[in-house]
């Protein structure tokens, strides 16, 4: 791909990507909520007044009315804006580490899959739970991924039986995910005597292991617990986290997952090659 292109599509990955992080603010907070996702329009979550179109631009509109209501100015939380400027940020990524390698649709993908990972981590942060239409949303589009990039020849062949080993290479992956996370949590009910992980982890844990496969879905969780004992190791240090406390585990998984879809070749190779298996 030449220069220009690439640059072309990542300009394009950054304005497709703040436009669909604003979207990812609405689903954060209405999911939980039990509210419709389409309608209404964006308003004041305060005096319900419909937002002016220039006040939707993403990052740029909290920054026109300068972080407060326009009508109330009830203050808009910082929160908004960056959402918006991360999700430009993972789209870029996207379009910056796979663009010249693999076809459009399959970036689309990724930028979907990222787009779920990201709204999943966050309501488990708001809410301590990881809700199951989208948890079960994840999985079927992940579903749809693996017969796509079979079709696509992005896989190195394009075939029936390609289709249908991508296929099984997701399908193992979920129940490897969920065996895994169901087992972890028996464990940490009967070793340390507490619900040490919500029932959503398993879910998303088999989501992620239709997207990525058995492999990675395993790194994910590798990566996932140790970044998550850490993280609470730190918190109970700093005493910002009593010991009672639950941390939620969703979104250290979908870090995790965000890990393994960049790196996770790279690393699972160079891990084998560790321990002198390849
Ligand atoms: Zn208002």
């Amino acid at each position: 791909m030449l220069l220009i292109e690439s640059l072309f599509l990542q300009g394009l990955a950054i304005a497709i990507g703040a436009c669909i992080g604003s979207f990812l603010n609405v689903v954060i907070y209405r999911i939980p909520a039990g509210l419709s996702i389409l309608h209404p329009p964006s308003r004041c979550p305060h005096c319900l007044r419909q937002l002016a179109p220039r006040d939707n631009i993403p990052v740029i509109g909290w920054f026109l009315i300068k972080g407060k209501c326009r009508y109330c100015h009830t203050p808009v939380s910082w929160r908004y804006p960056a959402i918006e400027a991360f999700t430009a940020f993972l789209f870029w990524c996207v379009a910056a580490y796979f663009g010249t390698s693999l076809p459009i649709l399959i970036l689309c993908f990724y930028a979907a899959f990222l787009s779920w990972l990201l709204v999943l981590a966050l309501i488990d942060i708001d809410t301590q739970t990881l809700p199951n239409s989208l948890t079960q949303s994840g999985l079927v589009i992940g579903l749809i991924y693996q017969v796509s990039l079979a079709s696509s020849g992005a896989s190195g062949s394009s075939n029936v039986a390609s289709i249908s080993n991508l296929l099984l290479f997701g399908i193992i992956g979920a129940f490897v995910g969920i065996w895994l996370l169901d087992t972890m949590r028996l464990a940490g009910r009967i070793f340390l005597q507490k619900e040490a992980m919500g029932g959503g982890d398993p879910k998303l844990a088999a989501m992620i292991g239709m997207w990525l496969g058995w492999q990675n879905i395993l790194l994910t969780i590798m990566i996932a617990s140790a970044i998550g004992t850490l993280v609470g190791a730190i918190a109970i240090a700093t005493k910002s986290l009593d010991k009672q406390q639950q941390i939620p585990f969703g979104p250290f998984l979908a870090l995790g997952a965000a890990i393994s879809l960049f790196f996770g070749k790279a690393l699972i190779a160079n891990y084998l090659n560790w321990f002198g298996i390849v």
